[in-house]
């Protein structure tokens, strides 16, 4: 049966991290093994600032800097990890660099979303050509496939939709059955007539997730710097734990109250075909993973805590003393969606509608402007909202001590309150 590794783009960022990957491959003898790969360390947020550059014609210069740097850096790996021997992919590599620069003309008066995705998506197809050589140079037979071909999307560029009956037939047609490692791009897809499409920033994770759905994976496993899944993130609280077994459900909700543990649209692929997915770490792989699974006997067992950061609260409310009734609210979910935009936290009263968003000028300002036109809008800036999923009683009150709560809710597993950011602690401690 398959399985299907992720590698993120920490685990190959530089040449000694990808020779880390050779004993981890070697190691899983079963085949078929689909390996997914994400561009190398911080390549898509390069790619993101060269794309800033392209589309303005008074940065040439910078344009032509961003992308010498990123073929140096990409070449500095090349040369550690093969020299000037035959097996270097550096020609495959220069071609790719070729064909970017290419889009990036091509694509200039294009829509912004269609042109990021004709250009990002060369951090993978680069890595991948990459690792794809490697390890076939340490005699791991390795075939690389392009997923532009294997993941079918429609054209909804950036956050493309995926076509899952064509996908599950390409999949299974180029991938079962192989007695070699196949290789991969995570993030990205393509439509029918060919365009290249991604799946959302960090979609790497959803897109091994593809793989494994439609190949019926035995397990998924995500490899990354850290030994699993925490119950907070270790930067921000000094007790954070790993969460040995969670439930499809409690990692969804927690990535959807933004743990950035893994894409919230992973599990569901998973789920369906009830494959577990493991989380585990590169730097020490013998240490227990993080499973996640049907199992939903340990979701509340540990308490876990995510901070979301850069927040604005919004207060709507219909002018002339009027209410905030039904259609009203409609009104204003609708321009919600308009905007491509997702309220992390609303609370409504007779004549008043408010709602917690993250701070994206680019999608809440028209948004702001347009509600500005119908009702009265007030805007608290910087804030943090805290969500506790299974919190212990007094909880969150301790953690809220000598904090003012902007707003709050809270359900039957999940509590939330909204804090001013200036009030906040950069390190957080979980009560007991
Ligand atoms: N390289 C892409 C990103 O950084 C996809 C991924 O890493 O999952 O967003
Ligand atoms: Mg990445």
């Amino acid at each position: 049966m398959t399985t299907v590794f992720k590698f993120g783009g920490a685990s190959i960022k530089d040449a000694d991290a990808i020779r880390q990957l050779t004993p981890l491959i070697e190691a899983h003898e079963d085949r078929p093994l689909v390996v997914v790969i994400s561009a190398m360390g911080k390549t898509t947020n390069k790619l993101e600032a060269l794309l800033a550059a392209a589309r303005d014609e008074s940065r040439t210069d910078e344009y032509r800097q961003c992308l010498d740097s990123l073929k140096t850096e990409h070449s500095e790996a090349m040369e550690a990890l093969f020299g000037d021997s035959g097996e270097s992919p550096a020609e495959r590599v220069s071609a790719l660099f070729q064909e970017l620069d290419a889009q990036h003309r091509k694509h200039r008066s294009s829509p912004y979303a269609k042109h990021y995705d004709q250009t990002v998506c060369y951090g993978e197809l680069i890595s991948t050509t990459i690792v794809a050589a490697w390890l076939n140079r340490c005699s791991i037979a390795t075939d690389w496939h392009d997923a532009r071909k294997l993941v079918r999307t429609d054209s909804r560029y950036q956050a493309a939709n995926i076509d899952w009956p064509t996908t599950a037939e390409s999949i299974r047609q180029q991938l079962e059955d192989s007695d070699s490692v196949l290789l991969t791009q995570g993030f990205i897809g393509g439509t029918e007539e060919g365009e290249a499409t991604t799946l959302g920033r960090e979609g790497s994770d959803f897109s091994a997730a593809i793989f494994a759905h439609c190949l019926d994976a035995k397990e998924v496993v995500i490899w990354k710097d850290v030994t699993g899944l925490f119950n907070a993130d270790p930067r921000r609280f000094d007790n954070a734990v790993q969460l040995e077994r969670i439930s499809y459900a409690e990692a969804t909700e927690l990535a959807w109250h933004g743990a950035k543990v893994i894409h919230p649209k992973t599990l569901g692929p998973l789920q369906e075909k009830s494959i577990p997915l493991m989380v585990r770490s590169f730097e020490a792989p013998d240490t227990a993973p993080s499973v996640i699974d049907a199992e939903q006997r340990f979701d509340a067992d540990v308490p876990s805590c995510i901070l979301r950061q850069d927040q604005v609260w919004l207060e709507v409310r219909p002018r002339n003393f009027s209410f905030m009734d039904e259609p009203r609210l409609h009104d204003i979910l609708g321009r919600l969606v308009e905007a491509g935009m997702h309220a992390n936290l609303v609370d409504s009263s007779a004549m008043r509608f408010a709602l917690c968003l993250d701070d994206k000028p680019e999608r809440l300002d028209p948004l702001v402007e347009s509600l500005q036109g119908d009702y009265d809008v007030s805007r608290e800036n910087n804030l943090t909202l805290l969500t506790v999923r299974h919190p212990q009683a007094g909880m969150m009150d301790e953690l809220s001590k000598g904090r003012e709560a902007l707003a709050e809710r809270r359900n039957a597993t999940t509590a939330q309150r909204l804090f001013h950011s200036r009030d906040c602690p950069e390190t957080w401690h979980i009560p007991d």
